[in-house]
């Protein structure tokens, strides 16, 4: 693989890297700050960790959530209709905050993040590769809120007695998408990225030249 130069954030000292993309962690030889750490395989685990995330959210929705009496009849909700059910209740502010993390930031960052990894595991660059990447930077730290919010969640219904959680597959669904999103979380590397992301732009320009 080619030589490649880095920049030291410490100490500005340039080093010359002649196995860039060798799994390892690299440090600068002169005041020993970390370089970067390289671990292989990223985007295709970022990629998969996502489609199973988006799985689960459709499996979390498409099971029955809370179970109520309406009008005599048993009814059910799913995860999302739930969560709507405290406006029902006029629990805005809760019922805002509880859609917020732990349906709309888990989405949006599910959709960037199989988009952008989807399109670099196929050896595509999307257009839009940057905003994606400040996207999904902004939403990282909303991604531990979600199982916080559900407990939440979970509590204001059996305050207000609104129904019963259905202990079953939409819950656990859920429980195990936020485990991948963490797994995912851990999994990313932003040098990585950018270093993909360059890749495929010096691929773009050669093409162009010819
Ligand atoms: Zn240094």
């Amino acid at each position: 693989m080619d030589v490649q130069y880095y920049i030291c954030h410490e100490c500005d000292e340039i080093s010359k890297i002649s196995t860039p993309n060798r799994p390892g962690r690299y440090k600068c030889p002169n005041c020993g700050a970390k370089l970067y750490t390289y671990k292989p395989g990223m985007i295709d685990k970022l990629y998969a960790y996502n489609m199973a995330a988006l799985l689960l959210f459709v499996l979390t929705n498409y099971f029955p959530f809370l179970s109520f009496e309406a009008a005599g009849n048993a009814s059910h909700a799913n995860f999302t209709t739930a969560i709507l059910y405290l406006y029902r209740e006029e629990q805005w502010l809760m019922g805002t905050a509880i859609l917020l993390t732990t349906v709309l930031f888990p989405m949006i960052r599910i959709f960037t993040n199989i988009v952008l990894f989807g399109s670099l595991f196929h050896n595509y660059l999307p257009v839009y590769a940057t905003q994606m990447i400040k996207v999904i930077n902004t939403l990282s730290p909303w991604g531990m809120l979600d199982v916080f919010f559900l407990g939440i969640l979970v509590s204001i219904v059996k305050l207000v007695k609104m129904g019963t959680i259905i202990p079953g597959i939409s819950l656990w669904a859920y429980m195990t998408m936020v485990l991948i999103l963490a797994a995912a979380q851990a999994a990313y590397d932003p040098h990585e990225v950018w270093e993909q992301i360059g890749a495929r732009k010096r691929i773009q320009r050669q093409k162009a030249a010819v």
